[in-house]
């Protein structure tokens, strides 16, 4: 008996496991990669609603001009799973530094003011000369033990209106499109609300943990410095397609998933698949259709987590007309305008004599007419550029960046947990989980591959 059961458990091992990814954007392909090469013997399939790979990752030749739909620059500090990832690609030699990126630029009182690079000029910025005191008295406020609370509620309790208002809020626009008073300082700037807990202030925190050890954690990189990849991002999607052994069926639009008889059976307009195991990397918005019947506790609380949507202005030149240096600039609520803010593509990572600008709006729907107000209001009135484009390109992310509600984390953590036990072989990737950089997309894939079971 024991050595029928050994036998029937060995058979088991031995049979191709297949693999469904739901999703092909970065964290269904990286996902893909990761499997393919933990379990070479495993069968890996990708369901992909569009006839493209790469989800956000969209780099285009717009009449003569290169632009990014979606991602378009990492930080090597916070990029370590994306550079070993390069690395693992043998993609170093396509990582190319953004070698004017160092000015950034805040909107204040309608002018745009760089952020100060030395104490002087930070002194003496009318930008940052009053948030001196509330930076150098931070220490002394009484840390406070709470789980969670808004960016705008942390940041006022420790620092006040001014940092607030002047830094933070431009920074979490820029990086997540909402409103700091929405978002999770936890989620979001998860490292700030550490020190608090461990040492009792966020200036001691950054001391010791930033000043002190001076850690470079990155092998490839310097911390500072910000990259892309020759060719765009897209160079990293070819790259992971040619070397993860899974096929890609395309136009395959994920209706919902049912578990029968030990398998997992994914629904498409047309057909049936059936997976020992499934990799859920569909956005946030996405995800609770799909788990309607199989898991409608998980699926309702997923859809809890909106998501903010992006419009993209690509603007382009055929000559230098950008006054300005540097990464390009954000806007802060304050300012009251629809502009999130403006990266300067050409400046970042100069190869011609020709300027790209993308001006990004919070939220689409605009009219033509909404378009072309805030659109001259950015190249004329802030960056004082008074000939016309010779390229004016609009891209519309809808749904694109989840937000990350205070208590966001913990609920993840319950719908991972959940999850785990309903059905150890269901995995869920993507944004909404760990971090919406490309870098925490990969991160995720990895360490769902790494602790999947079927
Ligand atoms: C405008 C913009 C700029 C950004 N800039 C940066 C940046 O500079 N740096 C950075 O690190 N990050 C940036 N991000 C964030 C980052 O790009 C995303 O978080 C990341 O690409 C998300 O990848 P994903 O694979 O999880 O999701 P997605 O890219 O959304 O991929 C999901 C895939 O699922 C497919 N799909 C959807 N529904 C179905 C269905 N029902 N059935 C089958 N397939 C389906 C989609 O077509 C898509 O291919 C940016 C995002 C945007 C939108």
């Amino acid at each position: 008996m024991l050595l029928y059961s050994l036998l029937k458990e060995s058979v088991r091992l031995m049979e191709k496991k297949n693999i469904l990814i739901l999703g092909a954007g970065i964290s269904g392909l990286s996902a893909a990669y990761y499997l393919s090469k933990n379990d070479p013997s495993c069968s890996i399939t990708i369901l992909e609603k569009q006839d493209r790979a790469g989800g956000w990752i969209k780099s285009s030749d717009l009449n003569g001009f290169f632009f990014e739909m979606g991602p378009r620059i990492f930080k090597g500090s916070k990029s370590q799973d994306l550079l070993q990832l390069i690395h693992e690609l043998g993609l170093e030699k396509e990582i190319v530094l953004a070698s004017g990126a160092k000015d950034r630029h805040i909107l204040w009182n309608g002018n745009l003011e760089k952020l100060p690079q030395n104490f002087l000029s930070f002194l003496l910025s009318p930008l940052t000369r009053n948030l001196v005191f509330p930076l150098l008295t931070e220490w002394r406020k009484p840390p406070i033990s709470i789980s969670d609370e808004s960016i705008r509620d942390f940041i006022l309790r420790r620092f006040g209106k001014d940092v607030l208002e002047r830094l933070i809020d431009p920074l979490t626009q820029g990086i997540y499109a909402a409103d700091p008073s929405e978002l999770s300082i936890r989620s979001c700037f998860g490292a700030l609300k550490n020190y608090e807990d461990k040492y009792g202030s966020v200036t001691s925190g950054v001391w010791n943990e930033v000043i002190k050890k001076k850690k470079d954690p990155n092998v490839l990189l310097p911390k500072s410095s910000l990259f892309t990849l020759k060719g765009g991002v897209e160079t990293l999607v070819m790259a992971l397609k040619k070397q993860s052994s899974c096929a890609i069926e395309y136009g395959q639009e994920v209706e919902f998933l049912a578990h029968k008889n030990g398998k997992f059976t994914v629904k498409t307009q047309d057909k049936e698949w059936t997976a020992d195991s499934v990799f859920i990397a569909l956005p946030v918005s996405q995800v609770p259709n799909v788990l309607r019947h199989l898991l409608p506790d998980i699926a309702k609380e997923l859809s809890q987590v909106p998501s903010a949507s992006i419009t993209s202005v690509l603007v382009g030149f055929k000559k230098d007309v950008l006054p300005l240096k540097g990464f390009g600039y954000l806007v802060p609520t304050g300012e009251n305008l629809p502009i999130l803010g403006a990266v300067f593509d050409s400046k970042t990572f100069t190869e011609k004599e020709e300027t790209r600008i993308t001006i990004m709006l919070k939220g689409c729907g605009y009219s033509p007419e909404e378009i072309e107000t805030q659109v001259s209001l950015s190249l004329k009135n802030h960056l004082k550029i008074l000939s016309n484009p010779d390229l004016l390109h609009v891209h519309v992310s809808e749904n694109a960046v989840p937000k990350f509600l205070v208590g966001h984390k913990d609920k993840m953590a319950f719908v991972d947990r959940d999850l785990k036990r309903a059905y150890p072989g269901l995995h869920l990737l993507g944004n909404y989980l760990q971090g919406v950089s490309v870098s925490d997309c990969i991160k995720r894939s990895k360490n769902q591959v790494e602790e999947r079971s079927f």
